[in-house]
């Protein structure tokens, strides 16, 4: 590639996060609250989702600008049918990381397919091990333990190691965070806490539900003594941290309190073919018009660059409780 693509901050294209369905069998208070997103709400219809040769053809349209990373996530993308074709096709794509975010509840019978199919590794997500904290945060009936299983098979699948989202909410979940590092410790799996953002504009979310990273270090650090690690690479969002006595690593991810802006290099597709150049973005830029109406890659890759260039988000910098209450895209319609 001659230039790479940067945006008016001189930050690069590099990851890129595909949602494949809007779609959720849980209803997480922080995402897709069930009050919102009930019997009656309009999901996608399946006409309006890329189809997996759309995907596959913008993935490496966005390989060709700079991707090396891109993301499968959703809604819970595990309830695209058929995912591992998709993953198929995407493997074949050089060069490129492949990965997936998922809630974990089919993962025990989807890792070993989704692992044959090439994705090299997994994200699951997971709030608490405690079943009613658990179905409080997700409003599912089923038990943890089948989370946990998920995490297993994918583990025995050759997904390793995996990597475990909670995030945390000051008056649901953080009794249990202590129960979930210890859990981890020592699996060589990578427990990551996040702090509870303001996506959307349904999770009712305040800041006094938010739990700043340095307080979970500082709770952890008196359990178990840990120490910073550098990071893999340049715009790694999760700060990443070591138990001292061996037993692994553990992240922490800071969107609130330490905005991570200025090294963002993360562009969003959405299940019906948008772009968003950031997570709190509001219109995105359609994708899939232009791509049905026969228009040429070399025509999408401008599309793209040009958005892209253009971009100068920098939401999390800029977050009041004001800005909380601005219009903005749901989590589950581009991806967390
Ligand atoms: N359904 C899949 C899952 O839950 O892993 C993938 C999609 S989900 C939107 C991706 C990630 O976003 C999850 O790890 C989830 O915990 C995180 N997330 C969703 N809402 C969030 C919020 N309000 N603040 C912080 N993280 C959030
Ligand atoms: Fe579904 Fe994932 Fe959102 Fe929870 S975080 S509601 S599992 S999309
Ligand atoms: Fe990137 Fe937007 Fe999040 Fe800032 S707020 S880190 S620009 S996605």
């Amino acid at each position: 590639m001659a230039e790479p693509l940067v945006d008016r901050f001189q930050r690069p294209l590099r990851d890129l996060r595909i949602s494949v369905t809007d779609r959720c069998n849980f209803r997480c208070t922080y995402c897709m609250p069930k009050e919102v997103f009930g019997a009656n709400y309009a999901f996608m219809e399946r006409s309006e989702l890329l189809s997996f040769e759309e995907i596959t053809r913008l993935a490496r349209i966005f390989r060709g600008l700079g991707v090396e990373k891109v993301r499968l996530t959703g809604g819970e993308p595990t309830l695209r049918r058929d995912l591992d074709i998709l993953v198929r096709m995407l493997a074949e794509i050089p060069g490129l990381d492949l990965t997936l975010t998922t809630n974990g509840s089919t993962l025990e019978s989807q890792a070993a397919p989704l692992a044959a199919a090439g994705l090299k590794r997994i994200t699951v997500s997971l709030d608490s091990l405690d079943d009613e904290v658990f179905g409080k945060m997700n409003d599912v009936e089923f038990k943890v333990a089948r989370v946990l299983a998920g995490i297993e098979a994918a583990s025995a699948a050759g997904l390793r190691p995996v990597k475990l989202n909670c995030v945390v909410k000051r008056s649901v979940n953080l009794g249990g965070v202590l129960d979930l590092a210890a859990h981890f410790r020592g699996t060589g799996h990578v427990m990551r806490f996040i702090e509870f953002m303001d996506v959307g504009n349904t999770n009712g979310w305040r800041m006094d539900e938010v739990v700043p990273s340095r307080e979970l270090i500082a709770k952890i650090g008196a359990a178990w003594p840990i120490e910073p690690v550098d990071a893999n690479y340049p715009g790694e969002v999760a700060e990443r941290w070591r138990f001292k006595d061996g037993a692994g690593e553990i992240g922490f991810i800071s969107s609130v309190t330490q905005a991570f802006c200025r090294t963002c290099n993360r562009a969003r597709l959405s299940a019906n073919g948008r772009l968003f150049t950031c997570l709190f973005g509001v219109h995105g830029t359609d994708l899939r018009g232009p791509a049905r109406a026969g228009v040429s890659d070399a025509q999408l890759a401008e599309v793209v660059s040009n958005a892209w260039r253009a971009r100068d988000d920098r939401y999390s910098e800029l977050r009041t409780a004001q800005t909380a209450g601005l219009p903005k895209i749901e989590m589950s319609f581009i991806g967390g």
